[in-house]
Formats: structure tokens, C-alpha cells, sequence
């Protein structure tokens, strides 16, 4: 990693806990299961895998976390991004909706106990996350989400207007939906962490060790080749996300990129920290053009956004808007806002906006399209995939192996078009309902 990668201007990079010292591969390395990118995805699966006796090599192109695992905002919400638990149900039909929903409802359970087995040091705190309802219209989305999470097994409550101010500090929401399981963290430092107790678990992890190709070898396993090295064993697992490059043919044409970006404000004084967030919750403002944000461990507020217009493009406008977006949720903060970190990312994707687990050749699967919550996602996917290596029959994992399949050509204005929609719809909802609309809506 140079000086001057844009990795480095992340937040995370300069608070995160140092990475354990690894190597890159030089010969050849033999292995049960071979796991490409080290992601969440690749770093719990070989986490399960390492734990079950598997010998497992796992390859890294740049460093553990490089990809989203340690560059995105760091919110830890078990629940789907864009669909209802009733749409997901439809789209994905039974057994697999019910199974996968299970898998993600529970998945800071996993987080929580990987951070607490492996003392991982990144800044977990699980005090939950609002949803604030914005105009009176939403009131009626949240109860519905506490219907279909709290079925699920999931702790979820609608709370009042004078509660969510109470817990938020912002005097702008009509109520909001409490998820008391959400936590938030320090995503480098959590995929750091998640890289040691993979090494600890006796996994062998290379870095700076792109796969270059993965072919069969004489023997009838594969040889998954690296610029210094290669591999030989019986399975391999691509996880190599939006970051793909090369590994497989065609394995980067599976999802479609949509950028987004994060910035860190300075530290906060101690006088607004007590009347903003001072649960040390994680909020979405509920908006169509959403605005999430936290605090980090030194008390800057964390929070990221879709680029739209010249937002994103033009940076001094990009810090206004966000600016002036939290100063109208919270018009208590008197001191002047700098945006001292702000970082873009890409998201893998995919127009069913879960993940999709690829069959690519009898012993070689992938899994790619987490498509933006891939926190506890990916900390998840580490059981599904372990339970495919550790040969459970296909028919009763928690994800459809389906073919290596090239994401819709709609895909690539597709996700821009649905944040223009949604912003267009919640801004008409609340025009009608005749609450203010925050600037630059
Ligand atoms: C800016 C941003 C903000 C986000 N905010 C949130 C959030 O707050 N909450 C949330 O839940 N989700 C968030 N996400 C999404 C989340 O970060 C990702 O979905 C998740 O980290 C993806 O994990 P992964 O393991 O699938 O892939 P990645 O973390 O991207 O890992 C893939 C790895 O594969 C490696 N690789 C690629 N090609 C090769 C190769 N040929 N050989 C070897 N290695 C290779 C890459 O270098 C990379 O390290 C955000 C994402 C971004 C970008």
C-alpha cells in the first residue's frame, strides 16, 4: 500500500487497530479450501471453516479490509436494505426467503460474538438504531416493520415522536422505528480483527496476493494461480465483491456498481455530543435521499450519502449539503461543522438486492451483489459458505446456487433512478402533509 493510495484518507485507515503481519504467497501452498478476497465475506468463511479443522488458504489481492469491509460507514443493522420481509418473500420464494432471513435477522448475534471471542478491537457498540419517520405517511411503513421483524424473532418498536427525540436529539421526526439489536463499529478495524482470529484459527492468509486465474490441475483439483504462487486444492470460493478483479471470467459483470460516499466530521465539542445522539445510536434520517450517521470512538459524527447531482462531484458543495442537512436535523448544534474525512466506496449491486451464490464449476462457487449492507451480511455468509465447502446438500443451504449470471443492463442506471424516485415520492409525501423539507431535498 503506497502513501498516496485514496485508502489512506479514509478515517478508518488513520484510527483503525493495526492488521497482523502477513505475507504474500511465494511457491506453491496446498489447501482443502482456497477463499479469494478478504472481505467480511472471505474472512468469515474462512473463520468457520479454519474452526472446523478445513485447511484453508485464503488470498488477499491488497489487505485484508481493502474492499467495502473497510472503507464503508460502519453501521451494523441486521435487516435488508431495500425490500420488506413480505417482498423478499415474494422474490425469493419458500424455503429460501424464510432461510435467508433468519440467517440476516440473526447476524449481529455472529458480530457480537466474534468481537467478544476474538476481543477484537473496533469500537463495537450495540445501542441500536432509529429510523426516523419524516412525515406522517412513513409512520405507517414503520409499523408494518415492526409486524415483520418482530415475527421474525427480531427486537423492534415503534417510538413516539417525544421518544425518538429523546434518543436522537432531533426535533424533526414524526416517531421512528427502534432496532435495539443494530450496533455500529470501526469496519477496518473489525475486518483487522476478524484477519487475526482467522490466523489464530490456524487459516493460512497471503496478502498482496491476487489470484490471477483458478484452472484445473492434473490431479482433479484446481490450481488457483497468484503472481508469486499458486494454490492446489479441492474447492475455492471467490468473495472477491465490488472490488472483483480478474480471478474468474466474467465474475466482475454479476453486479453492477453504485458509488457512495462517507465523511468523518471533526470531533465534536462535548456539548453537542450530549444533545446529538447521546445514546450513541446510529440514525437514518428515513428520507428517500437518505443521510445515516454515528459517532466514532473520539466523538466525530460518521455519516454517508449517495452522490446525486453535484453532490459527490463538487467537494465544497458535497460538505455544505451535508452540513446543512445535519444542522436542520439538528438545530441545536451551534458550532461550525468541517468535514475532515470524506471517502467514496463502491457497492456490488444486484437488482434483487441480496446477495446471489454462484455455481462456476463443479468444487468453485462465488458470491457477489451484497449491494450495501454488507456488515452484518457479510459477517453471516461465512456460515452459508462454510456450510457449501463442508458438503451440505445444496437443497438445504440458505442460498439458491444458481449459474454465473451477468447482472441486467438495467443495473447500471437502475439503483441512481430508484434513489431520484424515492426523493421525488418522499419529498411529494411530505409537501402534502405540510412538514418542512430539509435543504437541498
Ligand atoms: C463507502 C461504503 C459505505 C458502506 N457503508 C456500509 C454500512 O455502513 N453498513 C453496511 O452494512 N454496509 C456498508 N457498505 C457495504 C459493505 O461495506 C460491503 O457490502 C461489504 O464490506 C462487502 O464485503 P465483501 O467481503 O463481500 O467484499 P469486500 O470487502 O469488497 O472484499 C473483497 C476483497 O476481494 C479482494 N479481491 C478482489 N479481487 C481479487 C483477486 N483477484 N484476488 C484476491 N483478492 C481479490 C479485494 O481487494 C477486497 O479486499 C458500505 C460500502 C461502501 C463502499
Amino acid at each position: 500500500m503506497t502513501a498516496f493510495s485514496p485508502f489512506n484518507i479514509t478515517l478508518w485507515y488513520a484510527t483503525a487497530a493495526p492488521a497482523p503481519k502477513t505475507e504474500r504467497l511465494e511457491g506453491s501452498v496446498r489447501a482443502d479450501v482456497c477463499i479469494v478476497g478478504a472481505g467480511y465475506t472471505g474472512l468469515t468463511t474462512a473463520l468457520e471453516l479454519a474452526k472446523a479443522g478445513v485447511r484453508v488458504v485464503l488470498l488477499e489481492r491488497e489487505e485484508a479490509g481493502f474492499g467495502g469491509s473497510g472503507r464503508n460507514a460502519g453501521h451494523c443493522t441486521p435487516t435488508f436494505t431495500h425490500y420488506s420481509l413480505p417482498e423478499l418473500r415474494r422474490m425469493l420464494g419458500e424455503p429460501w426467503a424464510e432461510r435467508l432471513i433468519e440467517r440476516q435477522t440473526r447476524a449481529n448475534d455472529r458480530v457480537a460474538a466474534m468481537i467478544r471471542d476474538y476481543q477484537i478491537d473496533c469500537e463495537w457498540v450495540q445501542n441500536g438504531y432509529v429510523m426516523g419517520a419524516p412525515h406522517p405517511r412513513a409512520l405507517d411503513t414503520i409499523r408494518e416493520k415492526v409486524k415483520t421483524y418482530n415475527a421474525v424473532g427480531a427486537r423492534t418498536r415503534f417510538i413516539d415522536r417525544d421518544e425518538v427525540a429523546d434518543l436522537t436529539g432531533s426535533p424533526r421526526f414524526q416517531g421512528g422505528w427502534l432496532h435495539e439489536e443494530a450496533g455500529h463499529l470501526n469496519p477496518l478495524g473489525y475486518a483487522r480483527g476478524l484477519a487475526r482470529a482467522v490466523l489464530q484459527e490456524g487459516a493460512k492468509l497471503f496478502t498482496g496476493s491476487a489470484a490471477t486465474s483458478c484452472e484445473r490441475d492434473a490431479a482433479g483439483g484446481w490450481k488457483v494461480a497468484t503472481p508469486a504462487g499458486h494454490v492446489i486444492t479441492d474447492k475455492v470460493i471467490f468473495t472477491t465483491g465490488a472490488y472483483t478483479v480478474g480471478g474468474w471470467p466474467k465474475l466482475d459483470r454479476t453486479f453492477k456498481i453504485q458509488r457512495v460516499f462517507v465523511a468523518a466530521t471533526q470531533v465534536l465539542s462535548p456539548e453537542t455530543r450530549v444533545r446529538v445522539l447521546p445514546n450513541n445510536t446510529t440514525i437514518h434520517d428515513g428520507r428517500g435521499d437518505i443521510f445515516v450517521y454515528k459517532y466514532n470512538a473520539e466523538g466525530r459524527i460518521v455519516a454517508s450519502m449517495f452522490p446525486m447531482g453535484r453532490r459527490g462531484r463538487e467537494m465544497a458543495y458535497t460538505r455544505q449539503v451535508m452540513s446543512e442537512r445535519l444542522k436542520w436535523l439538528h438545530p441545536q448544534i451551534r458550532e461550525e461543522i468541517r468535514w475532515d474525512y470524506i471517502w467514496f466506496g463502491e457497492l456490488d449491486m444486484q437488482y434483487r438486492t441480496v446477495p446471489r451464490f454462484y455455481a462456476l464449476a463443479p468444487g468453485v462457487v462465488a458470491l457477489t451483489g451484497l449491494s450495501g449492507r454488507g456488515v452484518p451480511t457479510g459477517s453471516m455468509l461465512g456460515s452459508i459458505l462454510s456450510e457449501w465447502a463442508l458438503d451440505r446438500p445444496e437443497g438445504e443451504l440458505a442460498l439458491k446456487l444458481e449459474p454465473l449470471k451477468a447482472a441486467p443492463f438495467y443495473m447500471t442506471f437502475g439503483p441512481a433512478l430508484t434513489l431520484r424516485y424515492h426523493r421525488l415520492r418522499d419529498n411529494l409525501a411530505t409537501r402534502l402533509s405540510g412538514t418542512p423539507l430539509p435543504p437541498h431535498a
